[in-house]
């Protein structure tokens, strides 16, 4: 078998992050230390014992919070950002997942994903779900495995074959079952877990269905698909009838999920992606499926979905998120001429989407999500310096309401330094920068 792709990045060294405002797994945040050692937190608390090795972070006047974790990113997209904001779903298909989907080689993959990983992670994001659904050979297979490891992010990489309508995907399970045997670490918990995206019953026959969800229950596998945007109803009954729903089905969008169907999810253990740019402004639903997933106890996650469609950074997608759950439960005394008279969820509830809400959906829950210690060292800085971040006493709520990719000073994760003092690691930018050039040259030639 081809030789394994893996972690080549160097040791992580130990750090000392220093008065730092801590968000805390209880919500509150106080000024103390974060020490990490061997790639995880050894120590959260005031005044931490300095043994001499540690690179010392001096985070006076930042906000230190887990790692942000996207729960459904299209990373091949990193190339193709800003492509669209005024298509439909299906007219985006055909431009962006087609249009130039078809034209990407190996090495446009392994562009693609790379440069997507450094969009995270410059905004933040430690951790993805990245539903790589434009793999049409194990070459490109591997080239997406690769362009992970080399970018430093975390994530769980959904394998979704070429699932766009011009695709061949008649190869899914062979190349499946290359990528869960190549790809070993993911079973000794490396940095890469696997997952399967399926294309659901919006884009395949029952008999598909069968399947493609055997195939990932063979493989003890987490399951993906896109179910529930408007035109495209009764994903999840369908999937009942065929006695294929459980928990390890993570559905993503569920904008138009019926009362059922949402029972049904909760009952089966499943889990949803919220993607609130995408859902809103591409008419996939009237508003993200966050309340409603709240409301039935089923664990939710946002996503950025796509950045040729959309930002890539998740502070943006929890303020819409607020704005459109406040819309949703303020409708209603608004329609009987009054204001409401109390709001509905809060910014923690938002920042605990983004961080512990995203570990569950992806299977992380008891490995990063939160600031404690034993959990994987994924953290990052904000710089509270700028006027837009100033607050009276509350620097949590004022990186929710303003904060953006410009103000994460340091990310880090698995132990290692990615981004320091506003500036990603010198190495991996110059090398995606490259990259992302030769890839977008090469595929602006092809479309000639
Ligand atoms: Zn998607």
């Amino acid at each position: 078998m081809e030789a394994v792709v893996s972690d080549t990045l160097p040791t992580p060294t130990p750090i000392v992050i220093r008065d730092g405002h801590v968000l805390l797994p209880d919500g509150t945040s106080r000024i103390i230390d974060v020490v990490v050692r061997d790639g995880r937190i050894a120590v959260v608390g005031e005044d931490a014992t300095v043994v001499g090795d540690e690179e010392i972070i001096d985070a006076r006047d930042q906000l230190v919070l887990p790692g942000l974790v996207d729960t459904h990113r299209h990373m091949w997209l990193g190339s193709l950002s800003a492509g669209s904001s005024d298509v439909t779903l299906f007219s985006y298909a055909r431009q962006v997942n087609e249009g130039h989907g078809d034209l990407f080689t190996p090495e446009d993959v392994y562009a693609g994903v790379l440069w997507g990983a450094v969009q995270a992670i410059n905004a933040g994001v430690t951790t993805v779900a990245d539903w790589a659904h434009n793999l049409g050979s194990e070459a490109d297979i591997d080239a997406n495995v690769r362009a992970l490891y080399d970018s430093g992010i975390r994530a769980r990489l959904y394998f979704g074959g070429k699932a766009s309508s011009s695709g061949d995907h008649s190869r899914y399970e062979a190349q499946a079952r290359h990528l869960h045997a190549t790809h070993a670490p993911h079973r000794v918990g490396g940095r890469i877990a696997l997952g399967l995206a399926v294309r659901g019953p919006s884009m395949a026959t029952a008999a598909e269905n069968d399947v493609e969800f055997g195939l990932a229950r063979d493989l003890g596998l987490p399951i993906s698909l896109h179910a529930g945007m408007a035109g495209l109803p009764g994903a999840v009954d369908q999937l009942g009838s065929q006695d294929l729903l459980g928990p390890d089905v993570n559905y993503v969008h569920a904008n138009e999920f019926t009362e059922q169907e949402w029972k049904q999810v909760a009952e089966s253990g499943g889990t949803v992606s919220a993607t609130p740019t995408v859902d809103m402004t591409m008419g996939l639903g009237a508003l993200p499926a966050v309340g409603p997933a709240l409301d039935h106890g089923v664990p939710v996650g946002l996503g950025a979905d796509t950045v040729a469609y959309g930002p890539s950074d998740l502070f943006t997608e929890m303020r819409l998120t607020l704005a459109a759950e406040r819309s949703r439960a303020n409708a209603e005394p608004i329609s009987r001429g009054e204001m409401p008279g109390a709001l509905r969820h809060s910014h923690l509830d938002m920042l605990d989407l983004a961080t512990r809400g995203g570990a569950r959906v992806l299977g992380f829950a008891d490995q990063i999500g939160e600031i404690a210690v034993g959990r994987q060292a994924d953290l990052i800085t904000l710089d509270l310096s700028a006027p837009h971040l100033d607050s009276f006493d509350n620097p949590v709520l004022a990186a929710f309401l303003s904060a953006g990719a410009r103000d994460v000073d340091t990310v880090i994760v698995a132990g290692r330094i990615l981004k320091r003092r506003g500036t990603l690691a010198d190495s991996l930018l110059r090398k995606a920068h490259l990259e992302v050039r030769r890839s977008r040259a090469r595929i602006r030639e092809r479309s000639l």
